[in-house]
């Protein structure tokens, strides 16, 4: 089993103010490690700051640094697929570019893969830069995914991660657009080999996060339906339980006619009946319509992303088809 050569993926939307910190810590901590043969691969997702200008100054001094520039803004997931697939190492560690994934991690994360690990995820014991609140709402979606999918994704642990090379190779197989990097690397965990490391996140060295509340919202929303069909169930609970509460108010309407000879006002029940499965309607249509939609944007089988890979040595436009990668 190779290993010799160590992938770095970082994916970098707007951070400019973080792409030369994060070499110099990387750099730093590679002294420590005995793999000599390290490429460090920024993402640029389509930033629309300096943030590809201060990657491409840094790989002019150091070939270390390859560059893969996405043409536009393609979002978090498919910015580490991207770099994943140029990634030539026997592992690849990905990890945010903002330093709160702290780099001094990535000399354990090495030597826990050259012991024979093939798999090392790190836990977010803390993160100092969320508030109660989000984490409220990050622990009671991990619940509900949880509850709700067949292939369990664990709470706390980010995509500051190494695989090795054969589940790199595996996870390149999976060709969805909507993709949840985590979910994947889920769905081939193995039982074992694999390790995990505490570390607590500190605040982002510079810039404000992507992720705001409404975003984070829809990759949730997103999450669940892209490993679960259970919510479409529901529909079929829904109609149980509404033509149980509908067998209840008739038999109660019967028994007030026929037995307290008192007929029920008929204006305010059926009122509140249609309102009730007018609601439960729509939100079964809602749910349906979800997962349509996803139907209708997989179908077309559009790009994945189109990008140029920049080394030292040559620019040349890449795109992901399907399995079909570079043009
Ligand atoms: N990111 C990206 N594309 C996006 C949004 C974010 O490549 O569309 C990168 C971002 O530059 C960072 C990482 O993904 O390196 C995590 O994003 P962020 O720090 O904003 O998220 P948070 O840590 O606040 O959850
Ligand atoms: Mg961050």
């Amino acid at each position: 089993m190779n290993k010799k050569s160590v992938s770095i993926v970082v994916s970098a939307y707007n951070e400019e103010g973080n792409v030369e910190a994060l070499y110099k810590e990387v750099k730093k901590v590679l002294k420590d490690v005995d793999i000599k043969d390290v490429e460090l691969i920024y993402v640029d997702d389509g930033s629309s700051d300096n943030t590809h200008k201060k990657c491409q100054a840094l790989q002019k001094k150091d070939k270390m640094v390859k560059i893969v520039h996405l043409k536009r803004n393609f979002g978090h997931e498919i910015a580490m697929t991207a770099g994943m697939d140029y990634a030539k190492g026997d592992a690849v560690i990905f990890m945010d570019a903002d330093l709160q994934h702290p780099p001094v991690y990535i000399k354990e994360m090495i030597e826990a893969w050259q012991q024979g690990y093939d798999i090392v995820l790190t836990k977010r014991v803390d993160n100092v830069a969320t508030s109660a609140f989000y984490k409220f709402c990050a622990k009671s979606f991990y619940k509900i995914l949880n509850l709700l999918s067949d292939t369990k994704i664990p709470e706390k642990t980010p995509d500051f991660r190494l695989i090795d090379r054969k589940y790199i190779d595996f996870l390149k197989n999976f060709n969805e657009q909507d993709r949840l990097f985590r979910g994947l690397l889920s769905w081939i965990m193995p039982n074992d080999k694999v390790k995990v490391i505490d570390f607590v996140a500190p605040q982002r060295l510079s810039g404000e996060s992507k992720y705001n509340f409404r975003k984070s919202l829809q990759l949730a929303i997103n999450s669940i339906i892209q490993f679960s069909v259970k919510p479409l169930r529901f529909s079929t609970y829904l109609g149980v339980i509404t033509a149980f509460i509908a067998g209840m108010l008739g038999l109660w309407v019967i028994g007030e006619h026929f037995i307290m000879h008192k007929p029920t006002p008929g204006y305010a029940t059926i009122m509140v009946t249609m309102i009730f499965l007018g609601s439960v309607q729509l939100i079964v249509l809602g749910i349906i319509g979800e997962y349509i939609g996803k139907i209708h944007m997989e179908v077309k089988k559009r790009p994945l992303y189109m990008a140029d890979y920049e080394t030292q040595e040559e620019v040349k436009k890449v795109i992901r088809n399907g399995g079909k990668k570079d043009i």
